[in-house]
Formats: C-alpha cells, structure tokens, sequence
C-alpha cells in the first residue's frame, strides 16, 4: 500500500476545494469501492478526502419525489418507508445488491460512482486495459468476459457498469445533484453516465472535484406497476449477468406508461428506450414484450465470452414484464 495523506473534510465548500485543487486528490465515502482499489494498486491518490461527516446524510420526502443525500447507505434508502411504498423497484434493486455488511457502509453517492468489476481494470500486472493504460488494448475481448457489456461497448473496452441501484434509478428519471468549485447543477442520471465504447477512461460526466450532493427521486404515480429482476451465477452476494428494472402505467387495458432500465449489459445502466416505444400503447401480452426485449437488444456488440447475454437479457426483461403485469406464457 502506498502512502497518502487522510483529511477529514469540515464542510462541503472545503472539501469540493480541496479535491478540486489537487489532481491526486479522491473522496473517501463508505470505502467500499474505493479502499478495495488502491489496495489492489489500480488506485493511488496522494490525498483522501473523507466526506463521511458531511451534511450530505437522509432523505428529505416532498410530495412527487424524494431527495436523497449523497452518503445515505444502501441499507438506509432501502429501508425508508415512502420507498417501501412508492418505490418498490428501487428497494429490490438495493437488496439485491452486495450484502447487509457492505450495504450498512456503502452510500448512494459511492454506489453511483462504483468502478467496473473486469478483473483485467482490477489486475495492475494485466499489462492491456485501455480503462487503466490508455492505449494498451483491452484484455477481456479475447479473455474472460462473463462479466462484461454488450451495450455501449466497443473492441477498445467492454466493461459492464455494475451498479443494480442505478438501474432503476436511470427508468425512475432520477436526478444527480452536484456541487462543484463553479457552483451547483443538477443533471438527470441518464445524461450523467457515458459510454465506454469511444472513451474507456471517462466514465461520467463530473469534472475532478466535483461532488454528487444527493439525488432526486421522482415517485411513480399510485398504481404503478414496478419491479427489478437480477439473473446471477448465485442466489446472493453476487453481481448480476443482467438484470432488468421496469416501471408500467397500464390503463383500460393499455400501456400508457413505460420505463426500462436494463443491468449486467451496459458500459452504463442501460435505459432501454427502444423497448419503451414498443410497449407504450399496446396491451400487455408475451408477443409485445418479445418484441421490446428484441428492440433493446438489437445494438448488442458481443464477444464469444458475451454473446450469450443477448438472449438472456431479453429473456428476463420479458419475464420482469410478465412478473408485473402477471402476463403468463
Ligand atoms: C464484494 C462486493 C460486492 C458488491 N456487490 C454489489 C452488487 O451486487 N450491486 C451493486 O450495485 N453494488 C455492489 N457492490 C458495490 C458497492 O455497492 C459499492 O462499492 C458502494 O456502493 C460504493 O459506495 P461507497 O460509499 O463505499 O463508495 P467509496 O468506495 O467510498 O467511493 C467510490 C467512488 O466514488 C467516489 N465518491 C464517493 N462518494 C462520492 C460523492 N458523494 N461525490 C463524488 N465522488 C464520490 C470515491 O472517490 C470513489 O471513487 C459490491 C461491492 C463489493 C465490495
Ligand atoms: S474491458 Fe475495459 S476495463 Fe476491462 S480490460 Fe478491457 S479496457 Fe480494461
């Protein structure tokens, strides 16, 4: 482990100051992600900035949406009772998520902002990874790719963004709220992320020092239909191979509303609006949904490792869309 310097931020002015005026400077959160890489050596900032004290904690609940600081933990969002009630989706999708340990230490903020699972990023003796060497090739097109993307990808870099949380945050609409040394603004999640298909190494789209704040959560209207499926090689404690988080409006037997995200598939959490069109206007029923998993998936860009992924992600977004409209085959 190499050395670095430990502050421990007084206010949220301070600490946007001091990651802002030092390029080796990284916050520090719940750790969870953090930590784990620069004991790997894929990180090693010269200066950790730990937010953890920051006023930045609960969730604040108006009367559309709810507003959610940035170091609530997972544990903290999920169990909250207005998400319980109005957001079902997003509660699922967090208690699919990592274990009760890790979601007690993690935050939303640091979720959002989790780094890739490719173990050739986690491995500094992997000699090709253009996410940590720009430039060096990319070792998971010809190796193990199980766990990687197929969406927003590209032979320079196939990583999967991994967080669950996100997806269903991205078909929510939610909104990133971030503080930076130029003031505050706000950017809705499906603008935040980019794809790593052009550019391996930006992720999103905070400048270095910026800070999420917290994130606003819009309420799905009373009688909206919600869930979130995870497909995983184990029953816990383990990423997704894909996932799939859907919000529907039906009304006198017509989709009037849709949103989709899509996990396990993405370079970003995937919001599958192509799917949406198909779905919105239309009864529910087994053909429809078939036809806006193939929608969603018609860019795949595969390697042998993930090609399997095409037909297992449109088989559980058709099954996440019979599960909540209870449609069966
Ligand atoms: C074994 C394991 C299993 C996991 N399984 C899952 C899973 O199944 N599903 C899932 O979704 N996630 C999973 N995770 C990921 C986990 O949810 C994240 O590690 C966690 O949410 C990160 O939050 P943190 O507070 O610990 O962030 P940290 O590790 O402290 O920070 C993460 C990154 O975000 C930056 N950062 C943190 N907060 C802010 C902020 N407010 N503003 C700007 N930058 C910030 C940090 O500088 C760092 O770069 C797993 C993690 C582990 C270790
Ligand atoms: S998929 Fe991306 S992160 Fe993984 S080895 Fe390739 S370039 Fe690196």
């Amino acid at each position: 482990m190499r050395a670095f310097e430990y502050v421990r931020a007084a206010d949220v002015d301070a600490a946007v100051a001091t990651v802002t005026d030092d390029p080796f400077a990284s916050y520090l959160a719940g750790g969870t992600t953090q930590v784990d890489l620069m004991k790997d050596g894929v990180l090693a900032p010269e200066r950790l900035v730990d937010i953890t004290r920051l006023p930045l904690h609960g969730i604040e609940h108006g009367p559309d949406t709810i507003h959610v600081g940035a170091l609530t933990t997972m544990e903290e969002l999920a169990a909250d009772p207005t998400v319980v009630a109005r957001l079902p989706i997003v509660r699922e999708a967090l208690l699919l998520g990592a274990s009760t340990q890790l979601r007690n230490m993690a935050t939303i903020g640091g979720n959002l902002l989790q780094r890739t699972r490719c173990r050739y990023f986690r491995d500094p003796s992997v000699p090709a990874c253009n996410k940590r060497s720009p430039g060096s090739g990319c070792a998971a097109v010809t190796g193990a790719a199980r766990m990687h993307a197929i969406l927003g990808v590209s032979d320079r870099c196939i990583a999967l963004h991994a967080s669950d949380v996100a997806v269903a945050l991205v078909a929510l609409n939610a909104v990133v709220r971030i503080q930076g040394d130029q003031g505050r603004r706000s950017v809705p999640l499906t603008e935040f992320y980019l794809e790593s298909a052009e550019d391996p190494v930006a992720e999103n789209m905070l400048a270095h020092g910026e800070l999420i704040t917290g994130i606003e959560i819009p309420l799905l209207p009373e009688g909206a239909r919600s869930g979130y499926l995870k497909v995983r090689d184990r029953v816990s404690y383990e990423f997704a191979l894909v996932s799939a988080g859907v919000a529907l409006v039906i009304e006198d037997g017509v989709i009037q509303d849709a949103r989709i995200g899509l996990g396990g598939v993405g370079s970003k959490p995937w919001r599958a609006r192509s799917a949406e069109e198909v779905l919105i206007g239309a009864p529910p029923a087994v053909e429809t949904y078939r036809a806006a998993a193939a929608a969603a998936l018609a860019g795949a860009w595969t390697v042998p490792g993930t090609a399997f992924k095409v037909e297992l992600a449109q088989r559980t977004l058709v099954r996440t869309l019979q599960n909540v409209t209870e449609v069966s085959s």
